[in-house]
Formats: structure tokens, sequence, C-alpha cells
């Protein structure tokens, strides 16, 4: 008998909002405990989230594919360590599919405000409707609103000009001059991609990356079939997957000084070293901090794609955006016919812009006016029963945030059955035990790789690192279960 039935718990309402891979997560688990009540709005007309939003030549997951991947459906079918980007895509719509909760899922319905009456969740959606929830899960990802930078006539170029999120695949590359700003993960990613097809390219560099050479090998036919036949194989790459990963880079950018790190660095400085044959070149590619300040940028073949004739670093300032193309403060015109800006996300605003008010009337604008924060990244005090997956100064980047997620929902879960069991009606975490984990939070901070001079979208605007700051297996344990002590339970 199902938990809404069952005498014991109560119906509830279910209200996620995102069809990413953790608003699917939510609906699979929220099923599979027995509550049948759940509605997930996805704002686009395709589940997928950042996999559905960034399609631009070249992507794939710099997480090992079998590490990225719900823990309930292991993928034997991987075509490659780090999967392509629309692999992952259709795997993400082939588990909604066998879990069956696509029917769950209603494209194209945007959350527009959520008001919380003392009772429930008044949710408003933009095709002029409404729903009711007892409890919201705010599964809306990190890396989602695209940064657009601001340049003095951005808007004046006359050719196709495009973010990396928003690839136009309408556009022709081959034999163009293609710019593109910025050289982060996303950046890195597309120069290796169309180097071979473009018939220039320009990067435009603000700041050097240090780049970690990790191979991307296939996963041959054999292979798969190896892992399908006997799964116990994949699973056990996957925990040696697991602990090589947590032990020697997870856990290492939280200890600046760790030996781990060292190697990470003695390996980035290796590959520019080694790869980059044109002292000159080599120099303008140098960074003057230290590898994994900014999030590390995994490439086997950056360095290869930017020496080829066809590639041009430019290093210079840009001055402005004209009809055309790019003219920088050396007073050169970099004349383009396709402009990328791969320049990244706003990364503050999580729920946003949803208006979100609580039973007390205090919105989410007003307690987020300084900067995004929630208990464990999971719960905001003043507005009960709404949880979040990825939220606020989180784990990201390092970890695969698959698993993230999994361990918050299963933390999350265990609220939920406070709620369905009775035991509370409302549940939020308490102003004291949110600033007191923030304190701590912040302290942590300091002994990590991300403070250690440079800027990076890891900083808030008072250059404080909005991530988690402590290893995996902290995050493991204290997501086992919620200090109930922590929260306050409204009867
Ligand atoms: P990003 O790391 O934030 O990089 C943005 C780039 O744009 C930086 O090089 C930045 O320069 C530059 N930029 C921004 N505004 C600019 C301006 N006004 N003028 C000149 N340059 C400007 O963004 P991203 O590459 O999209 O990556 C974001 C995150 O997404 C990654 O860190 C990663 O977590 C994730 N990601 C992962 C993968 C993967 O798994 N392989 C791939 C793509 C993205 P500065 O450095 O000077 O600020």
């Amino acid at each position: 008998m199902s938990p809404d039935h069952d005498g014991v718990r109560r119906p509830l309402r279910f209200v996620v909002i995102g069809a990413g891979m953790a608003g699917i997560l939510s609906a699979i688990k929220l099923r599979e405990a027995g509550f049948g009540s759940v509605a997930v709005y996805e704002k686009a007309d395709r589940l997928g989230g950042t996999w559905r939003d960034n399609t631009y030549p070249g992507i794939a997951c710099d997480i090992p594919s079998h590490l990225y991947r719900y823990s309930f459906a292991p993928n034997p079918n991987w075509t490659h360590t780090f999967a392509p980007g629309p692999e992952i895509l259709a795997y993400l719509e082939g588990v909604a599919e066998r879990f069956g909760v696509t029917d769950a899922i209603q494209l194209n319905t945007e959350v527009t405000r959520l008001r919380h009456d003392g009772e429930r969740w008044q949710v408003e959606l933009s095709n002029g409707s409404t729903d009711q929830a007892d409890v919201v899960i705010g599964a809306t990802g990190v890396l989602h609103h695209p940064r657009y930078p601001d340049i003095d006539g951005l808007g004046t170029f006359g050719g196709a000009c495009f973010h990396s999120a928003r690839w136009d695949h309408s556009v022709e590359l081959t034999g163009r001059r293609v710019g593109i700003i910025g050289t982060g993960s996303s950046a890195v990613q597309i120069v290796s991609a169309i180097i071979g097809t473009v018939g220039n390219l320009y990067l435009f560099q603000r700041t050097p990356q240090w780049i970690l050479p990790v191979p991307n090998p296939p996963i041959d036919e054999e292979q798969r079939a190896v892992f399908r036949q006997d799964p116990a194989s994949m699973d056990a790459l996957r925990k040696e997957l697991a602990h090589t990963f947590e032990t020697s880079f997870a856990n290492a950018v939280v200890d600046a000084n760790s030996p781990q790190m060292a190697f990470i660095e003695e390996m980035c400085r290796q590959n520019l070293e080694n790869s980059v044959r044109d002292p000159e070149l080599r120099e303008r590619l140098r960074p003057d901090y230290r590898p994994a300040c900014k999030r590390l940028v995994v490439s086997p073949d950056f360095y290869e794609a930017i020496q080829q004739p066809n590639a041009h670093l430019i290093t210079e300032k840009i001055l402005r955006i004209e009809p055309q193309g790019v003219r920088t403060t050396d007073g050169t015109l970099h004349e383009l016919d396709v402009l990328v800006l791969a320049t990244g996300f706003r990364v503050d605003q999580f729920l946003r812009p949803i208006e979100v008010t609580g039973p007390t009337g205090v919105t989410l604008e007003e307690l987020w006016a300084q900067r995004p924060y929630a208990y464990y990244s999971i719960s905001i005090p003043g507005l009960p029963n709404l949880f979040l997956l990825n939220g606020p100064n989180g784990p990201v980047g390092n970890f695969s945030l698959i698993d993230v997620a999994e361990l918050q929902f299963d933390y999350i879960s265990q609220l939920i059955d406070l709620i369905a069991r009775g035991e509370a009606r409302l549940i939020t975490a308490t102003t004291e035990a949110t600033e007191r984990f923030e304190q701590a939070r912040v302290d942590a901070a300091r002994n990590t790789v991300w403070v250690t001079g440079c800027r990076s979208w890891y900083l808030d605007d008072r250059g404080i690192p909005s991530a988690w700051p402590w290893s995996f297996d902290r995050f493991r344990a204290e997501m086992a279960a919620p200090r109930l002590e922590d929260f306050e339970l409204v009867r």
C-alpha cells in the first residue's frame, strides 16, 4: 500500500522545479517512496537541464562517465571514459522513461511564484494555472543562467553571435572566421572541437588557464558487452574510479598544501612546458596563479589545437565589439564572421527569478539580498518545506553532481518522512544553525586552493568560495541524517 493511503503517512502533494538531472531524480525517488502526487515543472520544451542547454561542439563531462550516473541506473553503454554531452542527455531521457516519470513532467511550464500561506505552497505557473504543494523541491541547477559579458558594442556585431550554452547550430563554421571570448572549460572544449573545420579561430583570452591533460579513450564494444553481462565488473570500475577521484583530486582542492595538490600542479606545469613549443606562446598561456585555483580545465588536446596555424591567441584586452569584429586595445580589429561568448554563468541565481514568499511575508529576495545561502545548501530559514538540490554553496565542480544530488535527496527524504508521518507540518532550518554552518564553511574555505589568488566563478562578492570546503567523505557523513535540533519543526 502506498504511503499516500497507508493510514500512517498522510498524502502529500509535491512540486519539483526543473526537469534536469536533479528534478528527474526527485520524481523517481518520490514515486519509489510511494508518493503518487508529484508534478515536475520544466520551463523548457525538453528535459535534461544543462545537457539540454549545452550543445556546443566538443561538449563532454569531465567527471568519468561511470561516476556520472544515477546509482540506481548504472549504464554499461558509455562510449567514452568521459561521455559526450548528447550521450548524457539521451541517458537522462532514457532513465526518466524507464523509471516511468515522464508523465509527471510538464514541459514549457515555468514556475513564476511560490507563496506559502501558512499551510501549503501556492504555486503560480507561466501558463496562468496554479498548483498547491505541501513540499517544493528546487532542482533548478547552478550553471544555468548564461553570463553575457559587459563589453561595449556587443549588440552591434554584424555576424552570428551566441553564448556557448545557446549554440546556434544553423550557423555554418566551415572555413569561416570564428572568435571565442573566454578560456574556461566550455571554450577549451569548443576550440579543440572546431579548430579542424573553421577557417581561422581567434581565442580572446582575458586570463590563461592551467590545463590538466587527461585523455578520453573510447570504451570499445567488447568492454561494454562485459559490463552488460557482468554488472559487478562495472561496479568494481566505478568504485576504483570513485576512490581515485576522491583521494587524488576532489579532496586535494580543499587542502591547498596537500601532496595530491602538488602532484596536480606538477602535471599542469609539465603539460604546459612539454606541449607548447613556441616559448613566446607558452608564456602567454602561462597563468600567474596556482593550478586548480580556478576550476581546473581538463583537456587532452587544447594546447595542440591552439598551436595550429589557423589558431590565434589574442591576449590584448578587448576594447569593444564592432559590426566587423572585435577591436582590442592595441587598435587591431579582428574581423570575424561568428562570435561565441563562452563567458560562463551567473552562479548566484538558483531559484531566481521565481518570486518566493514565506508564511511570514519574508521574500527570497530579502533573504538573499546580499548573496544566496542555505543550511547545508538545502534549507532556507523562513521558507518551510522548500528544499534545494545542488543549492547555494554546495559541493560543485569537482564532484559528480549526481552523487551529490542523491545524497542530498536521501537527507531531504528523511525530513519529508517527518512531514508525512505528521510529526511536523512545516520544517525549516533555524537561522542560528544556518549562521553556524555558514561561519564554519567560511572558516574552512580559507584552506582551499580556490583562495590562492585568482578570480573565478567560485568566489562570491566577498571573495569567499561559494562551495563545499571539506572532503567528500565529510559531505557523505553530514548527509547521512539531518540533525533535527538544527530545524524548526511546526506541528
Ligand atoms: P567560466 O569557467 O566561468 O569561464 C568564463 C570565461 O569567460 C573565462 O575565461 C572568463 O575570463 C571569460 N570572460 C568572462 N567575461 C569576460 C569579459 N567581459 N571579457 C573577456 N573574457 C571574459 O565558464 P565556462 O567555461 O562555461 O565553465 C563554467 C563551468 O561549467 C566550469 O567551470 C565547469 O564547472 C562547468 N563546465 C564543465 C565542463 C566539463 O565537464 N567538461 C564543460 C563546460 C563547463 P576570466 O577567467 O578572466 O574571468
